[in-house]
């Protein structure tokens, strides 16, 4: 049945694994993608939104890479907003609500399309070892399956266990078997795993909500997307609506909590912190009496409407009562009840940062079995792992990016580095260099990388340059061009006031805090320039932040030029530990298990000092 070998396998199709195969096998490498449920390929296993605060920039990153959650994204919107549109650009967000049927049906169909990859249907049991590498997996009907390198993305299903209230049986997801064989396997040739825990809400009948009752939350009234390919702009958009729980619907839940698997000690692992269940909430903010709930449709046509905010694993009975009492839900029908769900991961200590494992060659991690939460986080995994399994497998150098060049760099290089207790998902605040990492440059950061290594296309570095060729002479042109006092105190009066006498060059102008480019289009010569330069909103917006934050952006480069320094301080690949007393006794056993590669991995894992990196770095002669 499967007489060749194929080079790369990846097992599991979710986020992680669909973009795994897309990589690998654009690159050039005969894949197979094996997952338990060829219907569910890129299925969305909580709420129907893609990207957000973070999460946003690193779906951006994906697709400038090459990946294909931007395209997906774009292809089944129903909603987009850019967040944080008040802040500086470094915290703009970009998020879309997504028809939730539609997404997994375009990654299914764009994986269809894609050369290389093929497809199976079955559940790995265990993966075949050829003294210490990967060759291969075995699936539970026992077929074996030969291949030069493995990718796991198993995400919540490896003995996965769900909780609603006191019953709790296993399933990787409501309606789906969970994945065994795996963990046992890898914990027999040593790796260590742990367990976590992660909820979703109950899915409800739109037909029975009143939404006149609740409070609209539309969409952009200029919707933008991810890809920065020609995917399409959504011209109408599906409208979420907000609503609040109130003391009575806290009173009516607590009077579930002894039966609620979270406080009677059924679930023992460690949920999302930032994706608290509704339970959670009222327990822990005890102040409050009220929580916001958002209301969002599942796609363009169906009736399914997802409660977000509401996530629970309270017995059915006491979820129904309570989301009754919810403004909007008196008449409220279920289609389905939320639930929490405990399963295996692999901390990612053990993992090198190519995200292969540091004890099994040519086999790679990625996704929520990392112990990550969110579609997006997954989908970065997938492609960075796709990536580098197929370099390996033609020996050449591994694809790793920096923390100053992506959040995707940042991610990995935390995981890795320090580990994860409890799901880790990311956050603007993780990237030490924000202002460089921005949702508007991604393809500027990593088109070029994406390019080098054969996974983004023609098409794609064509556009990024052509962005940056217009964006750089866009910003010299306002370097160069003076203007005429008499033109511009009108508009500047209109801003801050503050006028100005002598003629002096745009730029200046420009780089004041409230002057926008609506502002400079109002002076003929810019609105002159745009249009003979037939310059478009991208190219627009990214002069703008251009000049507005050059100083910020070149005082963030000058810092990561400097840590560039240490990370070019290589610590030899056996290097003994045990040799340098003069480390603490914490240091020494830290630095023994992770074996960073840099002298600046080495100084961000928690419990090396800056005293322990100075002896290391005496030690190395720097
Ligand atoms: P998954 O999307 O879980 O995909 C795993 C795939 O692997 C599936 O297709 C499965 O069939 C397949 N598979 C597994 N084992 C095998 C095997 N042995 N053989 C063959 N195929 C296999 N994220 C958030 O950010 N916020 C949340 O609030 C949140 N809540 C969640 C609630 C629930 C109940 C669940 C289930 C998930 C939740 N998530 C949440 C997590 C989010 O769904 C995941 O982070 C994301 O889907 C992980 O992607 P993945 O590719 O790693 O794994």
């Amino acid at each position: 049945m499967f007489d060749k070998e194929y080079d790369v396998i990846v097992v599991g199709g979710g986020h992680a694994g669909a973009e795994a195969t897309a990589a690998a096998a654009n690159m050039g490498s005969r894949t197979l993608l094996v997952t338990m449920n060829l219907q569910t390929i890129g299925q969305m296993s909580c709420n129907p939104a893609m990207g957000g605060i973070a999460k946003g920039q690193i779906v951006r990153e994906i697709d400038a890479l090459g990946g294909y959650s931007g395209i997906i994204t774009d292809r089944s919107a129903i909603q987009f907003k850019m967040l944080n549109k008040s802040k500086g650009p470094a915290m703009w967000s970009p998020r879309a609500q997504n028809d939730r049927m539609r997404f997994a049906e375009e990654w299914r169909l764009a994986l269809e399309n894609t050369p290389n990859a093929d497809f199976y249907q079955d559940m790995v049991s265990g993966i075949l070892i050829l003294g210490d590498r990967v060759v291969g997996v075995r699936t539970s009907l026992g077929i074996e399956i030969r291949s030069k390198a493995v990718v796991l993305t198993n995400g919540t299903f490896l003995n996965g266990l769900i909780h609603i209230g006191e019953k709790q049986f296993g399933g990787g997801r409501a309606g789906e078997k969970a994945a065994t064989g795996i963990t046992e396997q890898l914990v027999g040739l040593g790796f260590d795993s742990g367990r976590m825990k992660t909820g979703t809400p109950p899915r409800v009948d739109g037909r029975s909500l009143d939404y006149s009752k609740m409070i609209p939350q539309p969409g952009d009234e200029k919707p933008e997307k991810f890809s920065y390919l020609n995917t399409p702009v959504l011209k109408t958009q599906r409208d979420c609506h907000m609503t609040h729980t109130s003391a009575l619907v806290h009173d009516l839940l607590r009077e579930g909590f002894d039966r609620s698997p979270m406080f009677n000690g059924r679930i023992k692992s460690l949920g999302p912190r930032y994706c608290p269940s509704i339970e959670d909430k009222i327990n822990r903010f005890t102040d409050k009496d009220s929580h916001q709930i958002f209301v969002e449709p599942e796609g363009w046509d169906t009736v399914e409407v997802y409660v977000n905010g509401f996530s629970t694993s309270l017995p059915e009975d006491v979820q129904y009562r309570a989301l009754k009492s919810v403004r909007g839900f008196e008449h409220v029908k279920f289609f389905r009840p939320g639930y929490a769900i405990e399963y295996d991961y692999f901390p990612p200590t053990q993992l090198k940062h190519t995200l292969e494992t540091k004890l099994v060659n040519n086999l790679y991690f990625a996704g929520q079995i990392n112990g990550t939460t969110g579609y997006e986080e997954a989908a970065s995994q997938g492609l960075m792992a796709g990536i580098n399994a197929h370099l390996k497998i033609n020996e050449k150098e591994p694809f790793v990016l920096k923390r100053d060049e992506a959040y995707i760099g940042v991610l990995i290089d935390d995981l890795i580095t320090k580990g994860t207790e409890e799901p880790y998902r990311m956050f603007t605040s993780r990237a030490e260099y924000r202002t460089l990492l921005r949702q508007d440059n991604a393809d500027l950061r990593l088109t070029p990388r994406g390019f080098e290594i054969g996974l983004a296309k023609e098409e794609r570095m064509r556009r990024m340059e052509e962005k940056l060729d217009k964006s750089e002479k866009f910003v010299d042109f306002f370097k160069k061009t003076s203007f005429d006092p008499e033109e511009i105190n009108p508009i500047l009066e209109s801003v801050d006031s503050a006028t100005v006498r002598q003629s002096d060059k745009l730029f200046k102008v420009f780089s004041r805090p409230k002057v926008t480019m609506d502002h400079m289009l109002q002076l003929n010569e810019v609105s002159g320039y745009v249009s003979e330069n037939d310059l478009d909103a991208e190219v627009m917006e990214q002069a703008e932040i251009l000049v507005k934050y050059s100083g910020y952006i070149e005082k963030e480069k000058n810092n990561a030029d400097k840590l560039h320094r240490l990370e070019n301080v290589r610590i030899p690949d056996h290097f003994d530990y045990s040799q340098l007393k003069s480390l603490s006794f914490e240091a020494r056993e830290k630095l023994e298990s992770i074996r960073p590669v840099t002298i600046s991995q080495a100084s961000r894992i928690s419990g090396v000092s800056p005293a322990d990196i100075s002896v290391l770095l005496v030690y190395l002669g720097r």
